[in-house]
C-alpha cells in the first residue's frame, strides 16, 4: 500500500487538499494504463464515508452501481455496501439510468477529519490561541492490487499475451538475439548509453522459447536481431500493441 496522510488546521482545508489528491491519483492511474472511476463507499472502521477508485472489469469483487450517461458526463457511482440505488433506477445527479458492474478497488481517499487527532489527543493553537484537533485525511493506492488489475485489463488470454502499458513496463524493449550474434550484443549496449530500458534475451534456447516467453513478460517494444534480419539490413522492431512491425537499420532505431 502507498498511503499518505494530511494534517490541516480546518475542514475547508482538507476538502481543499481531498480534491487535489483526488486528481493526482485520477492521473496516477491514468498513466498506469487504468481507466478508474470514483465511486463513494462506507468509510468502514475510520471514516463516514470514503471515496474508492474502482476499475471496472468482470472479475471485480465489488459491485458498483454507476450512472450509464456516455463517459465524462456524469459521474454518478456508489458502492452496493452503501447504495442509495439500484439496477434500472433513475441517476439522482442526472436522470439518466443507473447499471451494475463488478470493479476492483486499485485506490481510496477518506476524510478522517478528527477521529483519530481527538483521542490521540493530536492539538496544536490556533491563530487565536485556542486549542484545536489537527483534522485529517488519508490517502491510499494498492499497488499489488493495482499491478494484478493491469494484468487483468491488458492481458490478452486468446494470444496467450501481456502488453504493458509503456509508463509501467518493467522494460520499454525487448532484445531478442536469436543464434547468438555481436551485432545484437552491440545494440543493447547503444541502447543502454542511450538510456533505454532494455531487457537482452542472448540465451541460448529456441527462437519459439523466446518469443512465447516475451509475450507472457510483455514489454511494449521487441526488437529481433536474426541472420535473417541483418540479411535484410537490420532489426525488426515490433510495437507489441498495435503489431506493427518494421525493418530498421542497427544505428537508426526509433523508439
Ligand atoms: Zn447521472
Amino acid at each position: 500500500m502507498k498511503d499518505l496522510y494530511s494534517f490541516h488546521a480546518d475542514e475547508d482545508s482538507l476538502n481543499e487538499y481531498y480534491e487535489r489528491s483526488k486528481k493526482a491519483y485520477f492521473k496516477v492511474f491514468n498513466r498506469m494504463g487504468l481507466d478508474a472511476k470514483l465511486v463513494e463507499a462506507s468509510g468502514g472502521i475510520f471514516s463516514k464515508y470514503s471515496h474508492e477508485f474502482q476499475v471496472i472489469t468482470p472479475v471485480g469483487e465489488d459491485t458498483i452501481y454507476h450512472c450509464d450517461s456516455p463517459a465524462g458526463e456524469c459521474d454518478f457511482a456508489q458502492n452496493k455496501e452503501i447504495a442509495t440505488v439500484k439496477e434500472g433506477d433513475k441517476c439522482p445527479k442526472c436522470g439518466g439510468e443507473i447499471k451494475t458492474d463488478r470493479g476492483i478497488e486499485v485506490g481510496n481517499i477518506f476524510p478522517l477529519k478528527n477521529k483519530y487527532t481527538a483521542p490521540m489527543k493530536a492539538a496544536f493553537l490556533d491563530k487565536d490561541g485556542k486549542e484545536k484537533d489537527f483534522v485529517m485525511g488519508c490517502y491510499g493506492i494498492g499497488l499489488t492490487r493495482s499491478m494484478a488489475t493491469v494484468v487483468e485489463v491488458y492481458y490478452d488470454s486468446t494470444k496467450n499475451r501481456m502488453v504493458w502499458p509503456e509508463e509501467i513496463a518493467p522494460y520499454k524493449v525487448h532484445l531478442l538475439s536469436l543464434n547468438k550474434n555481436n551485432e545484437a550484443q552491440k545494440l543493447y549496449d547503444k541502447l543502454i548509453k542511450d538510456s533505454v530500458e532494455v531487457l537482452f534475451d542472448d540465451r541460448d534456447m529456441s527462437a519459439g522459447e523466446k518469443f512465447a516467453e516475451a509475450d507472457l513478460v510483455g514489454c511494449p517494444v521487441r526488437i529481433i536481431v536474426s541472420e535473417k534480419s541483418l540479411k535484410a539490413g537490420g532489426a525488426e522492431v515490433t510495437d507489441v500493441k498495435s503489431g506493427k512491425v518494421s525493418l530498421e537499420s542497427l544505428d537508426n532505431i526509433k523508439l
